[in-house]
């Protein structure tokens, strides 16, 4: 579904990414962690197209995102995203702030994007708020509101860049809470987060990336958190700050 191939970035001369390899496969929950710095954000941004890579080659649905030639608000449309400020649109409405893309983007008639977007708030439990604005809302709500916003376009793929850390501790429950029922039903998630909870509950796979923008790891949840004698030292050190 995903195939990343020997990715490289770089900011002028900073290297951010390097020579970063790896595949997600259909219903597979990816969970990303690793220091401030090491290009956990920006990784996850190339899978879109939000940032652009120098060298190498990724995959979305046999769609080649580093092709001139692909239609990339067509691709984007097909993979969700949701970052850590939710960015919603403060002058719209709940319904508007679900609908507009689902409309403009993907050609959907007010009605359709409508019933769509109303279906994606009641199943993130916000029915009640469909006609307040963002800054009505707690900051548990509104990314549960953008969670709703980017299922309304049917994505194939959902990828998250620390969703809960901008939130209260008591609202990091509910969103994780969605979160974890996308995953259930067979979701592909990627996911940049530290809540490792989440990960030892949902994740098939979990990367480590250090400084310098390298994967560290790439391996299951059980060998990540099970079998600390056989990671790199880095990612142990990292693990008994986290954990
Ligand atoms: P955090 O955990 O703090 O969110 P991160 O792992 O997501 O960190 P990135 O945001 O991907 O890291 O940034 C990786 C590196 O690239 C950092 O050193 C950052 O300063 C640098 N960087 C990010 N965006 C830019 C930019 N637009 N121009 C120049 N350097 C950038
Ligand atoms: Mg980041």
């Amino acid at each position: 579904m995903i195939e990343m191939k020997n990715v490289s970035k770089w900011y002028g001369s900073f290297q951010v990414l390097n020579d970063c390899s790896t595949s997600i496969s259909k219903g597979e929950v990816v969970v990303v962690c690793g220091p401030s710095g090491s290009g956990k954000s920006t990784l996850i941004k190339t899978i879109n197209a939000l940032e652009p890579i120098q060298k190498g080659e990724i995959w979305v649905n046999g769609t080649a995102i580093h092709d001139p030639k692909t239609d990339l608000p067509k691709l984007r449309s097909t993979v969700g995203m949701v970052f850590q400020h939710f960015e919603l649109f403060p002058h719209l409405s709940v319904t508007e702030n679900l609908t507009i893309a689902q409309i403009k983007v993907l050609g959907r008639s007010a009605d359709d994007a409508k019933a769509r977007g109303l279906k994606m708030l009641d199943r993130v439990g916000l029915m009640a708020h469909k006609d307040k604005f963002p800054g009505q809302l707690s900051g548990g709500q509104q990314q549960r509101v953008a969670i709703a916003r980017a299922l309304s376009m049917d994505p194939s793929v959902m990828l998250f860049d620390e969703p809960t850390s901008a939130l209260d501790p008591e609202m990091v429950g509910e969103v994780l809470d969605v979160m974890i029922g996308l995953a259930h039903e067979g979701m592909t998630m990627m996911c940049v987060t530290h809540e490792m909870g989440f990960a030892k509950k949902v994740a098939s796979r979990v990367i480590f990336m250090d400084v310098g923008g390298k994967i560290l790891e790439d391996c299951s949840k059980e060998d990540f958190f099970g079998n600390p004698d056989a990671r790199q030292p880095r990612t142990k050190d990292f693990l008994g700050k986290i954990l």
